[in-house]
């Protein structure tokens, strides 16, 4: 591959017309007879108290407002499926406490397959524990839980068990268990959102069809920030080079970009008003993975993704604001 076959201009893609749409399989009921997605990865709650201005060491505050959301990138990720009408399923643990009652409810609640959220008996549900003050910033503390306890062969029995065409994995559970997860997707489909940055061992990349870090991951992963064609070639060719299929920076506002041996393409995305942009990556990765595994074409999978991802920042919290497939396509007919 030369730098010069990456290189090509920024937002060529061709949106379908509305009636094209109607037509397009994977965008209605169709969808629903396919194998879905599997998922492997975490539940959290996360706590999140609003506050004037963080406490100094020692200090107590009076805090406001005070909310609970289901999260975690992989129950976020499964959610943002199940709102878009398609079929996840998910492998996670949560303990045997109401936390772990409220992540089972809301995955119920978007039609995720729960038969694979295991529950112990002894830990507690992981949480993040979020302060936010009045410029919108925020301090997060996670204490992981039963995240930690999942286990290769938890996953394997799963996996072995499930029916699936694509499998989507993140980093918020041990190591192990997305390696066992990569060896049971087999010839399927494999999507790894390395996310929170953190190292992947070689082994694993080779391994990957395709690779969706945002900006920061990127950078982890590459040692260059995605921000430019320029820059995303050169880290994508790091990635490429390291034997992932397919490279696919999420670059917030500015969208994404996919790298292969065929080239380097960037998919604009759309412009909203972002209230809370928590859980965009996750719509994103959701949607992608989902339409893939509906045998949509990777261009218009990305597409979608991009609106999926860009509606989930205009309404707050992670799993209810992500879009359902008519919202998503409505924006996509524009
Ligand atoms: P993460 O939440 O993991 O940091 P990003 O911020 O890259 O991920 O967001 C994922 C995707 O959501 C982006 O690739 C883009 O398509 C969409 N997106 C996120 N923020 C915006 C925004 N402000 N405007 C438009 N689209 C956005």
């Amino acid at each position: 591959m030369t730098t010069d076959a990456l290189v090509a201009p920024l937002g060529t893609i061709a949106i379908p017309a509305r009636s094209e749409m109607r037509s397009m399989t994977g965008v209605s009921l169709g969808t629903m007879h396919r194998a879905g997605v599997m998922l492997v990865g975490s539940a959290n709650i996360d706590l999140v108290v609003r506050t004037r201005r963080f406490p100094l060491p020692g200090e107590t505050l009076q805090g406001s407002e005070f909310r609970t959301f289901a999260g975690g990138k992989g129950a976020n990720q499964a959610a943002a499926i199940g709102r878009l009408g398609g079929r996840a399923q998910l492998v996670a643990k949560v303990g045997v406490d109401a936390f772990g009652d409220q992540v089972i409810a809301s995955l119920t609640a978007c039609g995720v397959g729960t038969s694979f959220v295991l529950r112990d008996p002894i830990e507690a549900t992981g949480v993040a524990l979020i302060t936010v003050d009045e410029h919108g910033q925020n301090t997060i503390v996670v204490a992981p839980g039963t995240n930690s306890l999942l286990t290769a062969s938890e996953v394997r029995a799963a996996c072995s068990a499930a029916e699936f065409s694509v499998l989507l994995a993140q980093l918020e559970i041990p190591l192990e268990c997305v390696l066992e997860a990569n060896h049971q997707a087999g010839e399927r489909t494999f999507i790894l959102n390395p996310a929170p940055a953190r190292v992947v061992p070689p082994e694993l990349l080779s391994r990957v069809d395709y690779l969706t870090p945002n900006e920061t991951e990127a950078e982890i992963l590459t040692g260059i920030l995605p921000t430019d064609t320029q820059s995303c070639l050169a880290a994508a060719m790091i990635l490429l080079d390291k034997g992932v299929q397919n490279v696919l920076f999420t670059l917030g506002a500015q969208g994404s970009f996919l790298a292969n041996a065929e080239g380097g393409r960037h998919f604009p995305s759309i412009e909203v008003d972002p209230v809370d942009t928590t859980g965009a990556g996750d719509a994103f990765n959701g949607a992608f993975a989902h339409l893939l595994a509906s045998g949509e074409p990777v261009d218009w999978c990305i597409h979608l993704a991009n609106i999926a991802g860009a509606l989930s920042t205009t309404k707050p919290g992670a799993q209810a604001s992500m879009p359902t497939l008519a919202e998503v396509l409505d924006r996509a007919a524009r």
